[in-house]
């Protein structure tokens, strides 16, 4: 198992676990671009948005909801905050296992990339 966010999952690096249940689990981002930067992901390896089966979409809308607590854990949900998922290459994205970033406590760029 190469995967990062499955050697998370399963334990086998270390990260301080904000929030976990069957399906999810979030901790803080090790390289964070904003004072709050934390990663929500489903535990089942997904690789990316683009290979999500129908049956599988309640699991974003479950993320979102986990963020949206964290966020207010974190003292952001009144000052503001946005939720990223990149998908694939051009997407930007690093890890192959689909994850939601939260990013808060300043003020993020008002451009998308
Ligand atoms: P992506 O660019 O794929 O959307 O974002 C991947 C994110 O995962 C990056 O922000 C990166 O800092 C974070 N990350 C990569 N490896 C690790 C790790 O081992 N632990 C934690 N906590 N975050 C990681
Ligand atoms: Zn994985």
């Amino acid at each position: 198992m190469e995967c990062i966010f499955c050697q998370i999952v399963a334990g086998k690096v270390p990260s301080e676990i904000l929030y976990q249940d069957e399906e999810v689990i979030a901790f803080p981002d090790i390289n964070p671009e904003a004072p709050v930067h934390l990663i929500i992901i489903p535990k089942r390896h997904i690789p990316s948005l683009a290979h999500l089966s129908e049956w599988e979409l309640p699991i974003i809308g479950h993320m979102v909801d986990i963020a949206n607590q964290l966020a207010k854990r974190k003292g952001v949900s009144e000052s503001g905050y946005r939720l990223v998922i990149s998908c694939g290459k051009e997407g930007g994205q690093l890890v192959p296992h689909l994850h939601m970033h939260l990013l808060g406590g300043r003020k993020l760029s008002d451009t998308l990339g």
